[in-house]
């Protein structure tokens, strides 16, 4: 059995946990921290029950292309270019006012952070959300 100390990904106030795996590796469950100035040993019930996406038959891990009504699996690759590709048609004909970016918790400040300036400074528009706002 291994414990990985690490911090949850499912909000700001990240709290820290240890991640349990088996002898095979495979994620199955958590231990709160007690020594966290954040978590000081609690979590909260989505804290508790993090490791069970990592191992999800449902979980995304590929890409998806809308493609005549069904979404095809896709590489990172084309799924950038398409999308790329989408965002400028759209900016060009309409104005960059008429996308918006919509940001998750599940990613780093550093990443919330580079993804904001991508919509203000490069594309040109405040139209940015964050899911932890619902
Ligand atoms: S355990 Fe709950 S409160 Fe703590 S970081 Fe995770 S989601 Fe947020």
């Amino acid at each position: 059995m291994n414990e990985v100390l690490t911090t949850c990904p499912y909000c700001g106030c990240g709290c820290n946990f240890y991640l349990i795996a088996d002898r095979d590796g495979e994620i199955t469950g958590v231990i709160p921290s007690r020594e966290h100035p954040v978590s000081q040993g609690k979590l909260c019930v989505k804290g508790w029950n993090v490791h069970e996406f990592v191992n999800s038959p449902d979980r995304l891990s590929r890409p998806l292309i809308k493609e005549s009504g069904t979404l095809q699996e896709a590489t990172w690759d084309e799924a950038l270019k398409k999308t790329a590709a989408k965002l400028q048609e759209i900016i060009k004909k309409y104005g960059p006012d008429a996308v918006g970016f919509f940001s998750s918790a599940k990613c780093t400040n550093e990443e919330n952070f580079l993804f904001a300036k991508f919509a203000r400074a490069v594309v040109g528009t405040n139209n940015i959300d964050h899911c932890a706002r619902l």
